[in-house]
This record gives structure tokens, C-alpha cells and sequence, in this order.
């Protein structure tokens, strides 16, 4: 495991970006220097939530680090609400990441939701290292879009969105995107499915990349108490190589798993 830091991150900026979501910049150096693709970060919201939450990394900018937050409880709702100057304990970086080697030659990446956050920083990484890159962004209407897709255009990833209602894009769910991106551009040596998003969407993803015989990571963002290892709540079912099945951690062991080694059908 690589360093985790514990630092007191100062809020530089937090802006709406979406119906429901934040983006949040804290500047803690330590952290920003050590964050890779698909970590993440335990912040402390205040206020009556005792336990730090969980956040992937959305980008690194100099000594400081942006994660996009969808508000749904007492502690998203106060981290939308920090004011420039705050200062928030954070831990991390924490879990283990996408994992991006020189074999990778072509990446598509699709998230679903608050799940888009972490791939702008994937994507990012991907472009760096000269991966032809393709983005499939879902959401439940445009205006709950989190990231603004012409940023990933700007930066040479070619880019399409889902939403289930409404306009902006392809009305459906956004691995009907991949479904079709996977029909169409035969299998290449080298390409990677990299996935981060809500269960449904993330089985459904890996059903797609078993069909077509596509390597695929998936994050899985599973409720978590310590972050750390400790406390068990984040197990998730995976298979062994002889076919039977067992736990694993989703805050050290992941979150970033192979999606031929998840049970999809562990759970609803
Ligand atoms: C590794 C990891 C990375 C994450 N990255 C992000 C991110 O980049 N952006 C983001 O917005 N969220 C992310 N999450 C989810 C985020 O941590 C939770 O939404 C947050 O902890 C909720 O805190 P809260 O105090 O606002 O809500 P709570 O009051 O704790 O919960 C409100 C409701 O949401 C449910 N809930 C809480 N946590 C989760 C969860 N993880 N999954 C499903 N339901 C949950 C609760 O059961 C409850 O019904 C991530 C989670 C993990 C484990």
C-alpha cells in the first residue's frame, strides 16, 4: 500500500455544477501529489457526521485536488455548503486505482451519475499517456450532469451522453451508448472498459464486456465505514479461480475491480 496522509485540506473553491452536485477543490499537497485515477479521499463533512465519507479524486490541480459530490445526506450537504477557508480533515489517497499500463492502447470510459467524477481524472491520465480515448457519460436528464463534456472534447476525448429523459443526448441508459460503440469498432489489441457508476449500470457494463470479450475495471463505490480496512462494511462478493466465491474488501481490496471477478448476482 502506498502512503495515506492525513492532512487539514483548506477549501479554495465549490461551485454548483449541476442540479444536486458540487465541485469541491481543497488544497492538501501532500494528498494531491500522491492521488491517482480511481483513489479516493475520506473527508470530514462536520457538523453530526462522525464518520469521515468517501470521495474519488476528480482532478488534481497543483497542490490541491477537486472531488464532484452528489448531495443525498447530512454530509454531502454540508461539504456542498464549506465556504472558501474551511478547513476539512482528509485522509488519503486511499483504495486501489484504475490500474494503466503500457498495454492499454484504447480506453472507453462510461459513467453513470456521480460516478462521471472520477473518470475526468482518469481521462486525463489516459490522454497523457497518448490512449485514444472515448467517454460515454449517463445521467438522469442534462441538467444532472456533473461534468460538462466539452471539457473532455477540449482535451481530445471524443465524447457522447445518455440521459433517460429529456434532451441533450441519446434518451436511454448509457450503456445502450456502449452497446452500440461496441457493435460498431471491431475489437482492437489493447482496448480497456473502464467503468464507474451505480450497480445496475456497472453489471449490465460487465455483461457488455463478457459478451464481446473486453477487458473491463469497474470502481465500485460501495458504503463504507473507516475506509481503512477495518470495519468490514464495504465486502463485496468476488469469484476465486476455481469457481467458488469470496469477500473482499471494497476500500482496500478496491474499489477498482476486474469485472469478470465481481458476482453481479450477489445482490438486486
Ligand atoms: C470509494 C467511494 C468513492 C465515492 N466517490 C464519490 C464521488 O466521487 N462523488 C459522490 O458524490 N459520491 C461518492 N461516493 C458516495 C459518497 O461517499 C456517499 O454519497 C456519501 O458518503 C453520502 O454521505 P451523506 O452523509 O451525504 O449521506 P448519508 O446521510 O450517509 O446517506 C444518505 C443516504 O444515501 C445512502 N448512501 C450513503 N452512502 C452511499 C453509497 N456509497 N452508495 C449508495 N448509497 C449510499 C444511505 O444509505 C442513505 O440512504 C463514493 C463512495 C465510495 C465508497
Amino acid at each position: 500500500m502506498s502512503d495515506i496522509f492525513d492532512e487539514t485540506a483548506t477549501v479554495e473553491s465549490n461551485e454548483a455544477v449541476a442540479v444536486g452536485h458540487c465541485r469541491v477543490r481543497l488544497h492538501a499537497p501532500w494528498i494531491a501529489a500522491a492521488a491517482q485515477p480511481g483513489q479516493f479521499v475520506n473527508v470530514q463533512c462536520g457538523g453530526r457526521t462522525l464518520l469521515r465519507r468517501p470521495f474519488s479524486f476528480s482532478r488534481v490541480v497543483g497542490e490541491s485536488f477537486e472531488i464532484v459530490v452528489r448531495i443525498i445526506g447530512e454530509g454531502t450537504r454540508r461539504l456542498s455548503k464549506a465556504k472558501l477557508g474551511d478547513d476539512l480533515p482528509v485522509l488519503g489517497p486511499l483504495g486501489r486505482g484504475f490500474e494503466l499500463t503500457g498495454q492499454v492502447k484504447r480506453a472507453v470510459m462510461i459513467g453513470g451519475g456521480c460516478g462521471i467524477g472520477p473518470l475526468e481524472m482518469l481521462g486525463r491520465a489516459l490522454i497523457e499517456n497518448d490512449v485514444e480515448t472515448t467517454a460515454l457519460l449517463g445521467c438522469q436528464n442534462q441538467d444532472t450532469l456533473p461534468l460538462n463534456p466539452d471539457e473532455l472534447q477540449q482535451i481530445g476525448i471524443e465524447t457522447s451522453v445518455a440521459v433517460m429523459t429529456g434532451k441533450g443526448g441519446h434518451v436511454g441508459p448509457v450503456t445502450d451508448l456502449l452497446e452500440e460503440y461496441l457493435d460498431r469498432a471491431a475489437s482492437v489489441e489493447g482496448r480497456m472498459l473502464f467503468a464507474c457508476g451505480p450497480w445496475g449500470m456497472l453489471r449490465k457494463v460487465a455483461e457488455l464486456a463478457e459478451q464481446h470479450e473486453e477487458r473491463c475495471q469497474v470502481l465500485l463505490e460501495e458504503m463504507m465505514g473507516c475506509g481503512m480496512g477495518a470495519c468490514m462494511s464495504c465486502a463485496c462478493e468476488v469469484f476465486l479461480p476455481d469457481g467458488g466465491t469470496t469477500n473482499k474488501k471494497a476500500c482496500t481490496d478496491g474499489p477498482m475491480f476486474w469485472a469478470d471477478e465481481v458476482n453481479w448476482n450477489a445482490r438486486d
